[in-house]
């Protein structure tokens, strides 16, 4: 599981990192590892949700503390502080045995699945069994909505319960909709007793799930469709993905709640999009016809003569859509004059004479 991994190893940052540091080494990675830079390199895909996801923690101060003190398992509950106060507690009592490690670890879940070794006997109190629910429920910061499941094999039927996970996804993908894929784990019902409770075909308990009728958490994967114009926030529901219903009972939905990451070149402001685009000294100076990529392909930008850096030439209507229709924002190049780098004699000579043009201090008259 990716999320296996410490987040500090995946930002490649040590865990005394200050904020700007942690800032920076994300950004470095979001830029080398973004998909618009890899195109077609699922390992880069994955590696740059990794860093995405790792940052969402690290950079949220209270998150992060969080983290520092459970692990693996903060990720789980979902830095929920009341689930955590309910950890201290459960971790400080000695009625449990395997189950949940120290920090950094999970000791009775082997990756990929969740094994308990529980003994159900001993671990008496609430604070077990919502550190339980939250641990059957919760993956990669989501979170269990609803309320507590009953135990125990009364002969009900139960809901499943409705799931809500947080879903970070690239820029590209808020702007021009498409599909995306999550995982995640949710409840199932016994395998063996398929949520009766009972041993199939008789009326002895089912020994797997020892009547309850639940399965262990198991990981799905789905495919969802993202709409175009998904805002940071924005909810997708999934009806009947969410924890199995068991002895009957309806499947719960699965709610996405969808994040932006941060893109390494573009920046937003509203609806509309900004991206810094190099040009010459020559196209600069004399104008001209430059490739401008967007979200929507490449687009051919004519650049006035004379222009500085900073100047912003827009493409209308190129920009972040509206979820429910109503028009799109506008996507402005930022021109940046970049000077070559290389250097050389004759490269030299044609610098002095340009800054020989200026005729002037560049900087009069800016007093603050
Ligand atoms: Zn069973």
């Amino acid at each position: 599981m990716a999320n296996e991994r410490d987040l500090y190893e995946i930002l490649e940052v040590p865990r005394t990192a200050s904020q700007d540091e942690l800032k920076s080494a994300f950004r470095k990675l979001a830029r080398k590892f973004h998909p618009d830079v890899n195109p077609g390199n699922r390992q880069a895909e994955e590696r740059f949700k990794e860093i995405n996801a790792a940052f969402e923690v690290l950079s949220d101060p209270k998150k992060r503390a969080l983290y520092d003190e459970m692990g693996a398992d903060a990720l789980r509950i979902g830095f929920d502080p009341k689930q955590a106060e309910a950890y201290r507690q459960w971790k400080r009592g000695s009625g449990a045995r395997g189950g949940v490690g120290g920090v950094g670890g999970m000791g009775g879940v082997p990756p990929g699945g969740f094994g308990f070794d529980f003994d159900f006997g001993q671990s008496s109190g609430s604070d077990f069994s919502s550190i339980f629910e939250t641990l059957f429920g919760g993956f990669g910061g989501g979170s269990r909505k609803g309320s507590a499941r009953p135990r125990g094999a009364s002969g009900n039927p139960v809901e499943g319960e409705d799931l809500s996970l947080d879903l970070t996804i690239p820029l590209s993908l808020a702007v021009r909709g498409g599909e995306h894929e999550v995982r995640f784990e949710r409840a199932i019902r016994c395998p063996q007793c398929g949520g009766g409770g009972n041993q199939p075909g008789t009326r002895r308990t089912c020994a797997t799930c020892r009547g309850s009728g639940e399965g262990p958490a198991s990981i799905q994967r789905l495919t969802v469709k993202i709409p175009a114009g998904a805002e940071e926030g924005s909810k997708i529901r999934l009806a009947g993905q969410g924890g199995e219903g068991i002895r009957g009972g309806p499947s719960g939905d699965l709610y996405l709640v969808t994040h932006i990451a941060e893109h390494p070149r573009v920046r937003r402001d509203g609806r509309d999009l900004y991206l810094d685009l190099p040009i010459t000294v020559g196209e600069a100076h004399f104008g001209g016809e430059v490739r401008c990529p967007t979200f929507d392909g490449n687009f051919t930008l004519t650049i006035p003569p004379r222009s500085q850096s900073g100047r912003k030439l827009r493409l209308r209507g190129l920009g972040m859509p509206q979820l429910r229709g109503g028009g799109r924002g506008d996507f402005y190049a930022v021109l940046q004059i970049v000077l070559p780098e290389r250097d050389s004699p004759a490269l030299e000579q044609a610098i002095r004479a340009l800054g020989d043009a200026y005729g002037r201090d560049v900087r009069a008259g800016i007093n603050l």
